[in-house]
């Protein structure tokens, strides 16, 4: 295990690849440490400008548009995680010997000895909702806990803030890791971690299915108590059979079904643990009731059921007790875009599920409900939606599309749900979110599901998901108002 001390980087000559939020905390927060860092990026707008002012104040070396020959003198490549693994950068510091490394690697190398265990949490999708999850549970058994990783304060700065100001360290960290940030974190150990579900995701990135799974797969190297998979998802099990663990670390599966020996799973609308019990093939310990999920955010739709089975196999991992399982489902609230009730009216139930960007996030909030009129479209990203139209078809009371590529979902409806009522908004101005919820309301009949779920990302339209689930509820607001 590597575990060197933050001293370890002073004097080296470092380079950050990218000036973008993560390169200029990582370039602060190694300069900080008495390295002497240097910043490349192809770009050389006015924004990069000003960061580069900001920066070269600090001491720091800027370098503008040129991101690909590598620095004289560089002994490592500090990577932000946008940057592809083919980028000409890397191929010179290879050439060079020179090793390239993520900000989480970064963040891992600094921790000192005795610092605070790490659960892991990656997946195609719900890994922030999981790791949200996590903490709320950790929390609840009194243990000092943050969720990190994609979310909030930089990993690099909670390492480096750990035990400042007279604050208690850490216990324990709830890590949310992409698959960028696996690709390059070689020595990253976690105590336990979980792969949630693997679909084709970031491909361009990867360049391949198997070089993406592969990198998700990293998240087990070396765990040393569980490596928590999903039962349903064979792919998640099978990069736990590849796994190079400690030894005794257990493969522990996570099942809507009922559980079977070293599973954690859901029996009459409880959740269940036959993994983390003295006696598992006679045993089951009930963790918390399935209503015990985020209460007051609905029924919880099946996929969040899963993340808090994986959520609490990690927690129990860590010897959490059952009753914190329960307190911190309990407590956790759902952040929002992510199946959010926006509103009822007239019978209809008006829902907010921006955040599925993809198909395979859009197929697991589509499955949570019985009669829907579905809201989709933006950006495809390369995806086809054959598959995610043909499960989703008998759901489907109606749909309004929306976006540049809403014509690739609407060839599918026309192929696999020729009857279903479809109407294709040719217009991506601000007003076109209002026109999608008033022909959606027009649809949907008293019990039906008008849910935004677009499956494509949302820049050709809104600035972000946040924006375009803004743009729903106000849509949504428009109506009630102008009906009552
Ligand atoms: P991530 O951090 O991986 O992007 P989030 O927790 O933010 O995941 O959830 C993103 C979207 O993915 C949600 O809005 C929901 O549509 C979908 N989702 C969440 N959990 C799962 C899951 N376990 N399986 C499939 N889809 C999921």
């Amino acid at each position: 295990m590597t575990t060197q001390g933050p001293a370890d980087f002073a004097g080296q000559h470092l380079t950050v690849a990218g000036l973008g939020v993560s390169g200029i905390s990582a370039a602060r927060a190694l300069a900080g440490l008495g390295a002497y860092v240097t910043v490349v990026d192809g770009g050389d707008g006015d924004k990069q400008r000003a960061a580069a002012r900001e920066l070269t104040a600090e001491g720091i070396t800027v370098r503008l548009g040129d991101g690909d020959t590598l620095p004289e003198g560089t002994e490592l490549v500090v990577t932000s995680p946008g940057w592809k693994p083919d980028s000409p950068l890397f191929a010179a510091a290879a050439a060079a010997g020179v090793d390239v490394v993520g900000d989480v690697e970064i963040a891992w190398r600094l921790r000192g000895p005795g610092a605070a265990s790490w659960l892991g949490v990656t997946g195609t999708n719900g890994k922030t909702t999981t790791v949200r999850m996590l903490a709320s549970i950790l929390a609840a058994e009194g243990l000092r806990t943050l969720a990190v990783g994609n979310i909030g304060t930089p990993i690099i700065d909670v390492v480096l803030g750990q035990g400042k100001d007279g604050e208690p360290p850490y216990d324990v960290l709830a890590v949310e890791l992409s698959s960028y940030q696996l690709h390059w974190a070689p020595s990253l150990r976690a105590h336990s971690a979980a792969v949630l579900n693997l679909a084709p995701d970031h491909l361009d990135w990867h360049g391949s299915m198997e070089a993406y799974a592969a990198d998700k797969g990293r998240i087990y190297e070396g765990n040393t108590v569980a490596c928590v998979y999903n039962a349903a998802d064979k792919a998640t099990e099978d990069l736990v059979r590849e796994a190079d663990v400690e030894e005794g670390c257990r493969a522990i599966g996570f099942t809507l079904g009922t559980p079977g020996p070293s599973q954690l799973g859901v029996v009459d609308g409880i959740l269940v643990d036959r993994a983390f019990v003295e006696n598992r093939q006679k045993q089951a310990q009930e963790l918390a009731e399935v209503s015990d999920i985020a209460p007051g955010s609905g029924t919880p739709a099946p996929h969040n059921i899963a993340n808090a089975l994986a959520a609490a196999a990690l927690a129990r991992a860590f010897g959490v007790r059952p009753a914190a399982v329960r307190d911190g489902l309990r407590a956790f609230h759902p952040d929002a875009h992510r199946i959010q009730i926006v509103a009822e009216r007239d019978g209809v139930t008006f829902i907010d599920d921006s955040k599925a960007t993809n198909t395979h996030a859009a197929e697991a909030s589509l499955a949570a409900y019985e009669h829907i009129v579905w809201i989709a479209g933006g950006l495809a990203k390369g995806a086809t939606f054959d598959e995610l139209v043909q499960k989703s078809a008998a759901r489907l009371r109606g749909a309004v599309l929306i976006g540049a590529d809403r014509a690739l979902i609407r060839e599918a409806l026309a192929r696999h749900a020729p009857d279903v009522p479809v109407v294709d908004l040719d217009r991506t101005d601000t007003g076109a979110m209002s026109e999608a919820v008033r022909e959606a309301a027009r649809l949907a009949e008293p019990g039906d599901t008008v849910l935004l779920a677009p499956a494509c990302a949302s820049m050709d339209m809104f600035v972000n998901y946040n924006k375009r689930g803004e743009a729903f509820a106000e849509a949504v607001g428009e109506l009630t108002a102008r009906d009552h």
